[in-house]
């Protein structure tokens, strides 16, 4: 059935529109986080990674926001570069005059927390030119995702073999894996493999119709298109597709109308054999507040994960990026990076990228010492001495929760688990006593927590997933 013959959605949607769009008023930091696309194309994806997506909110009225900065330099920089341009943006975006300010905080943490943050460079166009309106069409494939830049170790050996054979049976006209599905954490390649496929089809087949979408702007396209009455327009821009890439489509958990829509518009373009590609935080059986049909679905095709890459792994990316970046970086500052920075390879970007910018505007030469003052925010829980609230954070953002879930009496399965692995790490990690660690997670009683211990204990060598989360985090906090 052509997508433009299926039934208008706004019958059985506009009940609920009232409140997604109640859901999407804006505060300061969501402002900011879907900023980050345009930012990302005024400023450049070099200079976007080395300043902007390292700053982390720290706190918001409504009509300032407060970033908080790694070390006087960093503030320094952000105020003579860019904070009255940032100023003006925000204002424009928020319609009300907002101020910036700035907060160091030595030991603020760099790890991504939007998903926003992530999108790509406009560089090259992944759809054909339409007559929509520009906020109906789709976004651009960065340039520099390639396969050829996609460097490879065990972590992420087979999702990358697996994506370049979806790419290659692609450029010769024909759907192997549908839909093709790669999972994992934060800033571990999907974004990159994803844009990979969709750059070696262009270059084979030039008209091949590829549209590449976060599952954020799926649903902001969507919810623009119920609001101005344009649904057809909205499935208008599914209609000629060939390769429809949705990107970090755990956005659509819970979000009843989108995920309607989704699947809709999933099962059509299944149905009539065009590619789907997809990434998510998780695999489709483990994604929360997705219905079980979409989820047998989504894992209907073939489904991949990406890992943490390995220290080895870790140093060749940095080589690699070296190399593209131009510069001469001795072995010894890549090793200490590559040693330390274990959490993601968006973060080790973000390090090295810092750290030549900073080599480059003072000429200051780039050794190891420079190297640990200037990202001793990132190296801090080397020797830093690890709390409860340390833990709960990280937790948090591994597994996609908020870190007032941790003190929430709510248990359902997506929030406990979490909470349990934090309790389990803060007794490992911790020298807090049972009561303490209840105490520290919404006064819950001490036999809680030793339940919670025990459960994890018993889940890790048979859940493989929740081992290699607690790994991770485990690593990120002790800076390993
Ligand atoms: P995700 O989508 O999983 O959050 P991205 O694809 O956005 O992660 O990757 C984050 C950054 O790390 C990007 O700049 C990407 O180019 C880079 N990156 C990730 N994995 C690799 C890799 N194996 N080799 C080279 N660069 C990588
Ligand atoms: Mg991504």
């Amino acid at each position: 059935m052509p997508l433009s013959a299926a039934p208008a959605p706004a019958v059985h949607l506009a009940p609920n529109l009232a409140a997604v769009q109640a859901s999407l008023s804006p505060s300061l930091s969501q402002v900011w986080a879907s900023l980050q696309p345009a930012l990302l194309a005024e400023f450049g994806a070099e200079n976007h990674a080395a300043w902007l997506a390292p700053l982390r909110i720290h706190s918001a009225t409504a009509s300032t926001l407060t970033f908080a900065v790694p070390t006087s330099f960093f503030a320094q920089w952000i105020t003579t570069h860019y904070q009255p341009r940032l100023s003006e943006i925000l204002s424009q975006a928020a319609a009300t005059p907002i101020t910036l300010s700035l907060q160091i905080i030595p030991t603020f943490s760099n790890l991504p927390t939007t998903t926003a943050a992530s999108q790509p460079a406009a560089q090259q166009p992944a759809t054909q030119p339409t007559n929509q309106p520009e906020w109906l069409q789709g976004s651009r494939l960065d340039s520099r995702y390639t396969f050829a830049h996609f460097v490879t170790g065990k972590s992420n050996q087979f999702a990358f073999t697996a994506a370049q054979s979806v790419a290659e049976s692609l450029a010769s006209g024909k759907v192997v894996y549908n839909p093709f599905f790669v999972h994992g954490g934060v800033g571990l390649g999907k974004t990159h493999l994803m844009h990979a496929i969709g750059h070696t089809v262009l270059e084979n087949q030039a008209k091949t119709n590829v549209l590449y979408l976060s599952a954020e702007q799926f649903m902001y396209k969507f919810i623009r298109a119920l609001k101005e009455k344009n649904t057809l327009g909205f499935k208008d821009l599914f209609r000629n597709v060939d390769v429809l890439m949705i990107d970090d489509i755990q956005f659509v958990a819970g979000k009843d109308n989108t995920q309607e829509e989704f699947f809709h518009t999933f099962n059509t373009l299944v149905e009539s054999g065009k590619q789907i590609i997809l990434t998510a935080d998780k695999s489709p059986h483990e994604l929360a507040n997705i219905e079980d049909r979409l989820k047998s679905r989504l894992s209907s095709g073939l489904t991949v994960q990406v890992h943490a890459p390995e220290e080895e792994t870790r140093l060749a990316i940095l080589q690699h990026k070296a190399e593209t970046l131009n510069t001469s970086i001795s072995a010894e500052v890549l090793q200490l990076l590559a040693q330390h920075i274990a959490s993601n390879v968006r973060e080790l970007e973000g390090a090295l990228n810092r750290l030549v910018a900073y080599s480059r505007l003072t000429g200051e030469a780039l050794t190891p010492a420079l190297a640990q003052e200037q990202l001793r925010d990132l190296f801090r829980t080397y020797t830093r001495v690890i709390t409860i609230e340390d833990i709960q954070q990280k937790v948090a953002t591994q597994f996609n929760i908020r870190v007032a879930d941790m003190h929430s009496p709510r248990r359902t399965r997506d929030l406990a688990r979490p909470r349990q692995v934090a309790m389990y790490l803060a007794k490992q990690l911790t020298s807090s006593s049972y009561p303490d660690i209840g105490r520290a997670f919404g006064g819950r009683d001490h036999t809680t927590v030793i339940h919670a211990c025990e459960t994890v204990v018993a889940l890790l060598p048979r859940d493989a997933k929740l081992a290699e989360n607690v790994q991770i985090v485990t690593r990120t906090l002790q800076g390993r």
